[in-house]
This record gives structure tokens, sequence and C-alpha cells, in this order.
């Protein structure tokens, strides 16, 4: 029997722009992406029986089939390679669900990453994207981890340095929103607002923490926050409680908030919770 313990890390975009829809129905993006510490808990451990046992923390209404992501990629190598033994999965949810923070694709891609380890596949970080891309195109992105430029559909990806640190606010309302429903209602047309992508990166090279969080725009939120205003006066508190800014991760609703202490990004936090705006905040860290 082997055994791996990992961690899932979720994701928060620091600017993300949508260039074009494309006629067979997929949004071209730039965005700029970054993992934070708050992150799904996995272990990996093979078994006897063939096939693969997934199963979920108490308090995760996920299904445990294969609908779940972190399954789906267990299974596409799994098959590719015709493993005869099977695999144990727990995972342990801790990235809010359906919340624009990547939750399932983290965990779909740290699944590829111990599988390919714990079977000894071989397989190297690009040929792992490769497979990732079939089951979401945030998937290579996961893989990668740090700080990245994402482009076409998320998948082109061009490393970039760590922005400076600070200290990273996240809420999310207790509503969940599907990132198809965003996309297929986003209107290019009217958004008036696009954020500067270039500027950002200038910013994160030469470590102007400032600079960066400037340029903090997302244009998704012209599709979810007129539908979830909840997410609207979370980023709004957060700005009034000092935030050097904040914005929607994603497509929502998680909002999230730069901080430069501690003190200020828990006094936020409290804030918050008094306002009974969210139920899921974590002060966390970029990663
Ligand atoms: P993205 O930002 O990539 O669009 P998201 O954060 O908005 O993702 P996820 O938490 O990844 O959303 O989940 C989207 C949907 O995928 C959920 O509604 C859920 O039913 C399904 N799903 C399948 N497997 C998982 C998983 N392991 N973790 C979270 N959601 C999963």
């Amino acid at each position: 029997m082997k055994e791996m313990f990992l961690r899932a890390h979720g994701k928060v975009n620091l600017g993300l722009d949508v260039v074009r829809r494309r006629e067979d129905g997929y949004h071209e993006v730039r965005m700029i992406m970054q993992t934070v510490s708050l992150s799904d808990r996995i272990r990996l451990e093979t078994r006897k029986e063939p096939g693969i046992l997934l199963t979920l923390g108490k308090n995760s209404h996920l299904p445990c089939d294969a609908s779940n992501l972190a399954y789906r990629a267990a299974d596409l190598l799994m098959k590719e390679f015709e493993i005869r033994e099977g695999l144990l999965i727990e995972l342990e949810k801790h990235i809010p669900v359906a919340a624009g923070m990547a939750g399932g694709s983290a965990d779909a891609a740290t699944v590829l990453y111990g599988v390919n380890r714990l079977f000894d596949l071989g397989l190297s970080l690009k040929e792992l994207q490769e497979r990732g891309v079939k089951l979401g195109a945030d998937i290579p992105y996961c893989l990668m981890r740090g700080c990245a430029l994402a482009e076409g559909i998320g998948e082109k990806l061009t490393r970039l340095p760590p922005p400076p640190s600070c200290i990273v606010l996240l809420a999310k309302p207790p509503i969940g929103v599907s990132t198809k429903w965003v996309y297929q209602n986003l209107d290019l047309g009217k958004v008036q607002s696009h954020p500067p992508i270039d500027r950002q990166i200038e910013a994160i090279k030469n470590g102007d923490l400032k600079e960066l969080a400037e340029g903090m725009e997302n244009v998704l939120e012209s599709v979810t926050i007129p539908a979830h205003p909840e997410s609207g006066r979370i980023r709004d508190v957060m700005k009034e409680e000092g935030a050097l800014n904040a914005m929607m991760s994603g497509s929502g609703p998680t909002v999230f908030g730069l901080f430069k202490t501690l003190e200020e990004a828990e006094k936020c936090r409290d804030k918050i919770r008094e306002e009974g705006l969210a139920r899921e905040i974590h002060v966390t860290s970029f990663t």
C-alpha cells in the first residue's frame, strides 16, 4: 500500500478580462491568476480492489461518484494507463464550492499530480496539463500554481513572478454561481471598462502592490453583481475597511480584498460577519 497527502490550492484572479466570444461559444480571456494558501486536503492510497473509491469529509454535500472532478481526474489516467490496482481518494473540502475559486479544478489537478507519482506513470507537467485541459480550462493553471497570465480559454499560460505579499480576505455570500451561466449572460458590448492587465503585469514585475491593486477589475462582475448584490456589498465593505482594493474572483460570488495588515483584514472579517453578509470567510495569503 502506498499513500500521499496533498493540498489543492484555491485561486483568485487579480485581473480578469474577456477579450472576445469565439464562434464555438467559448470566450477568450486574459486573466492574472494567483493561488492562495486556502486549500482542500487530499489523501490518496493504493488499494488491492480495482476501481476508484472517493470519500468526502462530513460537511460536504458534493457527490462522491464519477461526477466529482477528483474522481474524473483519477479515472482519466487510470483508464489510459490500464492500472489494475485500485485507488482511495479522501477529499476534505475547504475551498468554497461554485465560488469562482477553481476548487474543483484544483482538486482535479492535484489528483492528476498524485496519481502520476503514486503509480510512477512518468508524465511531465506539460503532459499532465494536456490531459487536464480535457476536464476543465483552469486545470493546466492549477497544475502550475503560483502567479500566471492565462490566455486563450485559460489554458495558455505564462509564468509571472510572485506578487508582493499581503493579506487576502475572502468572503463568499451564501449562494452558488454557475460559471456557465455567467459567461452565457455576458454582453461584451455593454462592458464599459476593462482591467489594465499589462500594467498589472508590470506592477508585479516591479513589486508594486499599490499599482497592482489599483488595476484590479473583473469584467464578469457586470453579470454576477447585478444578480447577486450581496457580492457588491461585501466589496464595498472591504474598501471602506481599508482594503487596497477588492473585487470578485472568477465568476463569483466570492469577493476578495487585499490588505496591508492582518489587523485590518480581521477587523473587516468581523464587520462582514456582523452584517451577516457571508458565513464562509477566510483570512489567507498568496502562495
Ligand atoms: P471555476 O472558478 O473553475 O469556474 P468554481 O470555483 O466557480 O470554479 P467549483 O467549486 O470548482 O466552482 O465547482 C463548480 C461545480 O463543479 C460545482 O457546482 C460542483 O457541483 C462541481 N464539482 C465537481 N467536483 C467538484 C469538486 N471536487 N469540488 C468542487 N466542485 C466540484
